[in-house]
């Protein structure tokens, strides 16, 4: 949990796989606790059982190890803690338009579970620009990778961070401070897509979030 013992905000996410249950603990600066059993409500989500083979990657190590790179500079980036307070914001619609990728949704190959979809994928057009849905520090800014194409990542602050894929253009640099609204890149297809659009997946320490919940339905 992170707590802002100035104004007494805090903020907790739960992963979609979290279990029933989930235990609060609050340590107050004496050192004393206070604990919470938190009841998770369980969430439909869209599974689609296909009856084809989850095929293993053909030439799995030299794909690695042109992908270990890009993997580690996006689990550095992620981890990065900068001071931004844009966690204790409303979120935004990074950009509005038809949503044609929910998160959670998940395809089992003849009972073989695939992994499933970690973000919201909103698809207005190619070229489109999309902002910060909150203030942030851009964390990582690239192009080329083999499966995001461009990515830009924004820390948010206390653990949580949103990142944006497929991008056909980047508006920002590593490092760039921004603010809810401004404009981060534009939409495309680079890196493993079928067609254009921005996939948005935001984490909170090691779980992934539901952007929606963050932002309320599209407007
Ligand atoms: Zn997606």
């Amino acid at each position: 949990m992170e707590l802002d013992v100035r104004d007494r905000t805090f903020f907790i996410g739960l992963d979609r796989d979290a279990g029933t249950s989930a235990e609060l603990v609050f340590t107050a600066g004496d050192g004393q606790t206070l604990t919470q059993q938190i009841r998770i409500q369980p969430r439909d989500w869209q599974i689609e059982r296909v009856n084809v083979p989850l095929r293993p990657r053909a030439n799995a190590e030299d794909w690695w190890k042109m992908r270990e790179p890009e993997w580690l500079a996006i689990r550095d980036a992620r981890a990065k803690d900068t001071d931004a307070q844009g966690w204790k914001q409303d979120f935004i619609w990074p950009v509005t338009g038809r949503i044609s990728g929910r998160f959670g949704r998940q395809r089992i190959y003849q009972g073989e579970p695939g992994s499933y979809h970690s973000g919201i994928d909103i698809a207005p057009g190619n070229g489109v620009p999309f902002v910060a849905p909150a203030d942030g520090v851009v964390v990582l800014a690239r192009t080329g990778f083999s499966l995001e194409g461009g990515i830009i990542i924004v820390d948010h602050g206390a653990g949580l961070n949103s990142a944006f894929i497929h991008l056909s253009s980047l508006a920002v640099a590593e490092g760039d401070s921004v603010r809810q609204g401004d404009t981060l890149g534009n939409i495309g297809a680079s890196g493993r897509a079928t067609g254009p659009h921005l996939h948005w997946s935001l984490m909170w320490r090691e779980s992934r979030l539901d952007p929606l919940l963050l932002t309320g339905p599209m407007p």
